[in-house]
This record gives structure tokens, C-alpha cells and sequence, in this order.
């Protein structure tokens, strides 16, 4: 038996990196699996690739997170189809750096969409079909810079700290329904996200990983896993580090 077997997940910004990581794991556990992207078919043949090999349904589900519209015909496509959602993972984000004086309002409104309001919107829409099931599992992608801060990150540490927040108001006022939600605070792990950042700054946060070496997509989707799976069924309003022992 599988950890998810017979759980219905959604997996936002599943292309590539964690999301993708996270996608594969779930599937490997024997859930049916929605992987969400924002360009059409962009998904479909790996989702049937992966389908075949692990035996599960992994289904691709085409809309931006800032589109509330979308999200809710998808959130609705999903519940007609299998007449359940048990996990959802916010991790679809971006991450745009620029030191202090030189943050554009274009700038701070992109990434909050993106961050923020992605991230209630979908926990709005989820919890209302969890709610009348009387149980799920959410997770969501918050970051080790959203409790530390992080040197040019006063936009996206900001949002990251604001996913934390969420999740603590979320898991306490929803705790009551059979829903938990709790949140991962990924280090330093080696996506195309994180090699934006350039080779240079990467070597300066090696330095402070403890672990000596970065994370993997793999590393976080495992820690998802947990907070998907039953083997967490007491764990609530927690924000779990996986980093590495790093200090940024
Ligand atoms: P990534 O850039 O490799 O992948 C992000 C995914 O989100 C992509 O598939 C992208 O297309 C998708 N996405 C972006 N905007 C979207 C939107 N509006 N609607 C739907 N999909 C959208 O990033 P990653 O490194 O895999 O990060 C995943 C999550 O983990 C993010 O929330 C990120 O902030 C968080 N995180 C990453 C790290 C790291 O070191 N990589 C550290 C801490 C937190």
C-alpha cells in the first residue's frame, strides 16, 4: 500500500522543480494526482508517462493561480471527476530580488499576486470541497528567507513570511473542519529557481549549509509527502524546515 493510496491531490506549479518532485512522489504513493500548469498541454504526455508507471491516475489541470475564475472551474472539474480533493500543495511561486530603493510597484504587485494571493485563493476554493468532506491536508510552500530575511529578497521574504502567517490562521481556523494545514521552509534547493540567482551567491550560501551540500527537489517533495499522508494526522499550523541546518 501506497501513502496516498486512494487520495485525490493537486499539485499547483508542478512543471518543473519541487512542484514536478512533488507530482512524481505522490504518484509513486498511489494517489490519483491533478498537476497544475499554466500552458496548455504543456504537461499532458508526462502526466501520461507517469500514469503508466506508477500504476495511478496523474492528470494535467491548465490554469494560472493569480485567476480566480480559472482555479474555481478546475477545483470544480476536479470534484466532479473523482468527488473529493484530500491534498493540496500551494507551491507554485516566483521569486523576483531587488535591493531596497529600487522595488518597483510592478514589481511588489506581481509577486504578492503570484505568492499571496495565489496561495488564499486557492485555500479558499480547496477548503470549502475539504470542508464538506470533513477532512484534507494542506500544504504550503513558505521559505527559510520568510522567517530569516534574506539581503534582496524584501518582496519575496515578505510574501514567504506572509505564507507562514496564512498557514498558522488557516490550520487554527480550520482545524475544527478535519483539515490541517502546515507549511515547508525549503533552504537552498538546486531548481531553476534557485539557480537564478547566479553561480556566485550560490557558492555563499553553500558556505552556510551546514549539510555541505544544497537540497534536492526530491528532499522537499519527501518532507510533502509526511504532511500529505496520515502519518501526520496530529500535525497542524507547522512551518517544517528543510534546509540542510543552513543559515542564510
Ligand atoms: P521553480 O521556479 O523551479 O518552479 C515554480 C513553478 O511554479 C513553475 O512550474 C512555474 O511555472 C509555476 N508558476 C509560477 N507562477 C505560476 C502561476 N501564476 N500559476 C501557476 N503556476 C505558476 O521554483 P521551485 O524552486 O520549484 O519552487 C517551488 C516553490 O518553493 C515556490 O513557491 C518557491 O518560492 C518555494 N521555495 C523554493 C526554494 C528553492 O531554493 N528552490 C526555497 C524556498 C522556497
Amino acid at each position: 500500500m501506497g501513502l496516498l493510496e486512494g487520495k485525490v491531490c493537486l499539485v499547483t506549479g508542478a512543471s518543473r522543480g519541487i512542484g514536478a518532485a512533488t507530482v512524481r512522489r505522490f504518484a509513486q504513493e498511489g494517489a490519483t494526482v491533478y498537476a497544475n500548469a499554466r500552458t496548455p498541454n504543456n504537461m499532458d504526455s508526462l502526466c501520461e508517462e507517469m500514469s503508466r508507471e506508477y500504476n495511478t491516475v496523474v492528470k494535467a489541470v491548465y490554469f494560472d493561480v493569480r485567476d480566480e475564475s480559472a482555479a474555481k472551474k478546475a477545483v470544480i472539474q476536479i470534484r466532479k471527476e473523482t468527488g473529493r480533493i484530500d491534498v493540496l500543495v500551494n507551491n507554485a511561486g516566483i521569486m523576483k530580488d531587488a535591493l531596497i530603493g529600487m522595488i518597483s510597484r510592478e514589481l511588489m504587485q506581481e509577486i504578492y499576486d503570484t505568492n499571496v494571493f495565489g496561495v488564499m485563493n486557492m485555500i479558499q476554493l480547496v477548503s470549502k470541497v475539504m470542508m464538506f468532506q470533513k477532512s484534507g491536508s494542506i500544504i504550503n510552500l513558505s521559505s527559510i528567507v520568510g522567517v530569516e530575511g534574506n539581503p534582496g529578497q524584501l518582496a519575496y521574504s515578505a510574501t514567504k513570511g506572509a505564507v507562514a502567517a496564512m498557514t498558522k490562521t488557516a490550520a487554527k481556523e480550520l482545524a475544527g473542519k478535519g483539515i490541517r494545514v502546515n507549511a515547508i521552509a525549503p533552504g537552498m534547493i538546486d531548481t531553476d529557481m534557485f539557480r537564478s540567482i547566479g553561480e556566485e551567491k550560490m557558492n555563499e550560501h553553500l558556505a552556510n549549509i551546514r549539510m555541505g551540500r544544497f537540497g534536492t527537489p526530491e528532499d522537499v517533495a519527501d518532507a510533502i509527502v509526511f504532511l500529505a499522508s496520515d502519518l501526520s494526522g496530529y500535525v497542524t499550523g507547522e512551518i517544517l524546515g528543510v534546509d540542510g541546518g543552513a543559515m542564510v
